[in-house]
């Protein structure tokens, strides 16, 4: 069975930047499961699974464009540490949540200054170029009710 659009499919990952550091593993944990074309997965990963079968195992290079995009200049911005619980112990290169007028977000500390913290919206993983080795561990058919969710049910997916 080949992945297509209405599979559901099992892989394994491991992520490298462009330096060869690891940044994810699946290895540790249980396969990656997701319902294909879905949109689940980042576009240029989904791509390049189309067509493949269980036990292919393949390595696919994915500039910003088809991963988690270019950094965008306007997500950088400095915000008064007097809106930020515990300015004073942040370090750069920690990540923490803030609250925005479009809700929660996820930001990394860029610099923390006197009277102002820098912080980077941007996706940790935006603007590199990322190394997927992976393993497809199983392909099956989604079953109706996964297909008209849009999701997977079960072992790697909602239970609901
Ligand atoms: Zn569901």
């Amino acid at each position: 069975m080949t992945i297509a659009a209405n599979k559901v499919v099992s892989f394994h990952y491991t992520l490298n930047n462009a330096a060869g550091e690891v940044l994810e593993s699946s290895r540790e944990h249980a396969p990656m499961t997701y319902l294909h074309g879905s949109g689940h997965v980042i576009r240029g990963l989904e791509h390049a699974l189309e067509g493949k079968g269980a036990g292919d195992t393949f390595q696919v290079v994915l500039q910003p464009a088809d991963a988690y995009g270019e950094k965008k200049p306007a997500n950088m911005q400095r915000i008064s540490a007097k809106h930020v619980p515990n300015a004073k112990g942040l370090k750069p290169g920690q990540v923490i949540g803030l609250q925005s007028r479009q809700g929660p977000v996820q930001v990394t500390v860029v610099k923390v200054g006197r009277f102002n913290i820098d912080v980077d919206a941007n996706h940790p993983l935006a603007g590199q170029v990322l190394t997927f080795d992976v393993e497809v561990t199983g392909v099956r058919d989604a079953s109706a009710e996964e297909k008209s969710h849009g999701h997977v049910h079960g072992t790697g997916g909602v239970e609901h």
